[in-house]
């Protein structure tokens, strides 16, 4: 049996909440009704738009490689961070499985006019692969995980499902 494709917007979204990756993957979808998404994605369509080369490989869609070689992701603001990295990591993790070897991934912050280097080590390899099987595990159980009362809820386009 083949396993579900995981995205990279589920790998982010899993170290944000898990609770927010099962309604994703559940095809429940508010990212419309959140400004914040709004905003993002409009920094997004207009940051490297003359350059911009979109790639999509399988599950994961890279916003720009370079012909330096590096895979650069563009976010909005560098408050998840660390989903952001681990993000790209899967990239490179995927990249690396179809046998593209030496690319670096670089995440950019156009508002801040940030910039973050990303590598994947071997320790990363395995952290990836225990992340994706948790994340078939949540998708696969039937009971929605629970809320889990953060500040960065606030900010989440599941905000009004969740507690209103
Ligand atoms: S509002 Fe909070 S609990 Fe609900 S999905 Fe978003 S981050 Fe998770």
């Amino acid at each position: 049996m083949n396993e579900i494709q995981i995205t990279a917007t589920q790998l982010n979204y899993y170290l944000i909440c898990k609770r927010k990756v099962w309604l994703f993957s559940h095809q429940i979808n508010m990212e419309h009704t959140s400004e914040v998404v709004e905003l993002g994605k409009v920094i997004h369509e207009n940051s490297y738009a003359r350059e911009k080369k979109e790639v999509s490989i399988g599950p994961i869609k890279i916003d720009f490689i370079g012909s330096d070689g590096v895979v650069r992701e563009i976010k909005k603001s560098a408050k998840m961070e660390k989903a952001h990295i681990w993000q790209l990591k899967y990239y490179l993790y995927y990249l690396k499985k179809k046998g593209v070897e030496n690319v670096t991934g670089e995440l950019v912050y156009p508002k801040t006019r940030q910039k973050t280097k990303v590598e994947l080590n071997d320790r990363d390899l395995s952290k990836i692969e225990q992340i994706l099987k948790e994340i078939r595990d949540i998708i696969g159980q039937e009971a929605i995980p629970p809320v889990i009362d953060k500040p960065r809820c606030k900010s989440c386009s599941y905000y009004e499902l969740c507690y209103i």
